[in-house]
């Protein structure tokens, strides 16, 4: 604030300047609260697909800049469809959003975890390559399968993991992580598979 600014700010009543304080703060809470529901997916609390498209825009002008490695992972729950059946639409919602709270456990800040579609999620690991993913995924691999709750309902994934290439597009990238998720799912499910 200038010195101006300042003088007739202290000459305001201060129960005039108390109440503008106070819708000053009503309204900063309330834009952070839209914020937050504009970029949530509101099952899971996971980032919305709009974000991470934005996040993913932002981070591959960084990597083509820079020397830094991206990665993209995409998670798909093996026979959803089926698990819906068995135990009820309630029940597998439960189990998304259990899902989704382990993903969230397992991975960094700095990491955008999104829910991308139904039972999909898209991680976008930035200052990551390939080599690195690989263990961040087998951990997280690791993790989902000890679950006690997954387990129980036998809650499997398929994973397909890429790095950004130079002169990748965005398309090209997210095809390839897409295409990496296809050979989990035709090989067996229940695996991560890498593409280079
Ligand atoms: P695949 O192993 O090939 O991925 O088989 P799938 O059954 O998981 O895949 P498919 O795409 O055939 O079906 C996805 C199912 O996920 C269909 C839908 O009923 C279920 N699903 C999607 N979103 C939600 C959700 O928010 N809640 C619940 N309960 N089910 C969902
Ligand atoms: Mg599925
Ligand atoms: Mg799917």
């Amino acid at each position: 604030m200038d010195k101006e600014l300042r003088k007739k700010a202290s000459a305001l009543d201060p129960k005039f300047k108390e109440k503008i304080e106070e819708l000053f703060g009503t309204m900063k809470e309330s834009i952070s609260l839209l914020y937050e529901a504009a970029i949530r997916d509101e099952k899971t609390g996971l980032y919305n697909s709009k974000f991470f498209e934005t996040i993913l825009d932002m981070e591959i002008e960084k990597v083509k800049r820079g020397q830094e490695k991206l990665s993209l992972f995409i998670i798909d729950i093996d026979f959803f469809k089926k698990i819906n059946d068995r135990y009820g639409h309630l029940k597998a919602d439960e189990l998304l959003i259990r899902l989704a709270e382990v993903l969230k456990k397992q991975f960094r800040k700095s990491d955008i975890i999104s829910r991308f579609g139904g039972e999909e999620f898209f991680i976008l690991l930035p200052e990551t390559d390939l080599k690195k993913a690989k263990r961040i995924t087998s951990r997280l691999r690791t993790v989902i399968k000890s679950d006690k709750i997954l387990k129980k309902y036998d809650v499997t994934v398929s994973g397909g993991l890429t790095e950004f290439k130079k002169r990748d597009t965005k398309k090209r990238f997210k095809q390839r992580a897409d295409k990496a998720l296809y050979k989990a799912k035709q090989s067996g499910r229940d695996k991560f598979v890498s593409v280079e």
